[in-house]
């Protein structure tokens, strides 16, 4: 694919940094939505990707949530439609539009709730459709009439199969976060959908990454596109604080626990790999007294919009979340980002960290690593430039806690481990397990006297008893125990 390159147009960043919303030709009722939303200059995706996409224009945008890319292919759908808008109740005056495709409900949801705020002085019409609610709603609301659909793909063709819903208006698509449909399997869904759609029409795609899948994406749905790219989050974000604890996996609990109870943390997402350790995490960190919840994929659309809310408002301080549930919520200026597991896609350490850091504060992204997730961090470490710091815990010690110990199985049974020992590191017999050394040479295991199996099966041992530091939780957190600043 080629992409259409102009030499002052889009505006560099640089020189998009200088636009304000009035320049961007938006329309009055538009900027004063922009403006009851607070924002008083544009998002450098905003300022090159509004005049492009109001002019017609189909843009592959390399832009992640917290970009501001949402207002970026929101206000210029809004305002191509508004000559279009009617205020007459029949449904055939309101046919859909703009269709905005989204991976997840949260994401539809968000877009949605985005789309309704910068619409809120026009009479355009905008509904969501997702899978896991009743559909019938959704298919009276969408016989009524919309002009602006945002829906997940497999929902979106229920409808179809329903022909609750007719695209032969569309005259814009948004594929949000393409590369998450890539991997998430909905690449036949869209295929359908896009033989659905008129062949005149724009067409924006967003993802964070462009792979070789994407831009084969972006030959079938987009017509010389002009390719907006700013800068990802692991770029903009330099004030995180990327720390790595190595941490035997059976002891990443009491870490967590640790951390979490620290008071340094007030509000955090622990991010975790698959849906069963998401929800037993969260349970066990309610037992510890922590307020915590899950969000993942088999809980209803209700429950997670219950527990983000709850999140969002301060009850609770841990959302537990897998990569899924979690991807393109919009919560802000979190302080601290934990990864109880390192994600196997590197790409989505990226997005994980993408909650923290925003808009110049300073972030802190804290990964719990187990020996065997050694070469999930080294492709980590490839994909940020640099390497992460690695803590040791030098004092984090297992208290001897008879009653803790009392009766657990190999658990109680295991030596009090304690880990200030350099000379009482990896013993030759115990270092069988060669996944024990990371291929860097970085001995994971080191800060801990072996018990037992540190290989992966160990995770679901029982849980090592309460350990407390020695040192100040502020020393363990090792610099990042700073209160955020604010
Ligand atoms: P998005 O990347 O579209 O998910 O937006 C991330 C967050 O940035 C949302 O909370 C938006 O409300 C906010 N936002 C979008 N545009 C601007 C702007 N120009 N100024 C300040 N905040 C913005």
């Amino acid at each position: 694919m080629s992409f259409a390159r102009a030499s002052s147009f889009p505006p560099s960043d640089a020189d998009a940094a200088s636009v304000s919303f009035d320049g961007l030709g938006l329309a009055p009722e538009l900027l004063k939505a922009v403006v009851d939303s607070g924002y008083t200059v544009p998002t450098p995706i905003q300022a090159r990707a509004i005049p492009l996409a109001l002019a017609g224009k189909d843009i592959m945008g390399g832009a992640q949530t917290g970009t501001g890319k949402t207002a970026a292919f929101a206000l210029p759908i809004l305002q191509r439609l508004l000559p279009l808008a009617s205020s007459s109740p029949s449904p055939a005056r309101h046919p859909v539009r703009a269709l905005i495709l989204a991976p997840t409900r949260e994401l539809a949801l968000q877009v949605f709730g985005a789309v309704k705020t910068y619409a809120k002085y026009t009479p355009l019409r905008a509904m969501c459709a997702f899978g896991g609610v009743d559909i019938k709603p959704q298919t009276a609301e969408l016989k009524s009439g919309v002009e602006i659909l945002v829906a997940t793909p497999g929902r979106l063709l229920d409808h179809v199969e329903q022909k609750s819903v007719h695209f032969n208006a569309v005259q814009t698509l948004v594929l949000d976060e393409a590369d998450r449909m890539l991997d998430m399997g909905f690449i036949p869904d869209i295929r359908r959908i896009l033989n659905l759609l008129p062949a005149q029409r724009q067409s924006l795609l967003f993802s964070a990454t462009f792979s070789d899948e994407i831009k084969r994406l972006a030959d079938v749905i987009l017509k010389m596109p002009v390719l907006l790219e700013v800068a990802r989050r692991n770029q903009v974000s330099e004030t995180i604080l990327h720390r790595v604890y190595s941490v035997a996996e059976h002891d990443k609990r009491a870490l967590l626990i640790h951390l979490l109870k620290s008071g340094e943390i007030t509000q955090t997402i622990v991010f975790t790999r698959t849906r069963q350790g998401c929800s037993r995490l969260a349970r066990e960190l309610q037992r510890a007294g922590i307020g915590a919840d899950a969000i993942h994929g088999d809980k209803t659309q209700h429950e997670r919009i219950r527990t983000l809310d709850a999140f969002k408002s301060g009850q609770i301080a841990a959302l537990v979340a897998t990569d899924v549930a979690a991807r393109g919520l919009d919560i802000e200026e979190l302080p601290y980002v934990i990864n109880y597991e390192l994600p196997h896609v590197p790409e989505d350490y990226i997005h994980r960290i993408g909650r923290t850091g925003r808009a110049g504060r300073q972030g802190k992204a804290i990964s719990l690593v187990a020996a065997h997730e050694a070469d999930y961090l080294r492709d980590i470490e490839k994909l940020l430039k640099k390497p992460v710091e690695r803590i040791l815990l030098p004092d984090f010690e297992l208290e001897t806690n008879s009653a803790a110990g009392q009766g657990r199985g190999r658990a109680a049974r295991r030596p009090v481990a304690v880990a200030a020992e350099p000379s009482r590191g990896v013993r030759p017999e115990r270092a069988r397990s060669e996944r024990l050394i990371a291929p860097d040479g970085f001995d994971f295991s080191k800060p801990y006297e072996p018990r037992g199996d540190l290989s992966p099966a160990s995770a679901d041992a029982p849980p090592a008893p309460y350990r407390r530091p020695k040192k100040p939780i502020a020393a363990l957190l090792g610099g990042l125990g700073r209160k955020p600043e604010t």
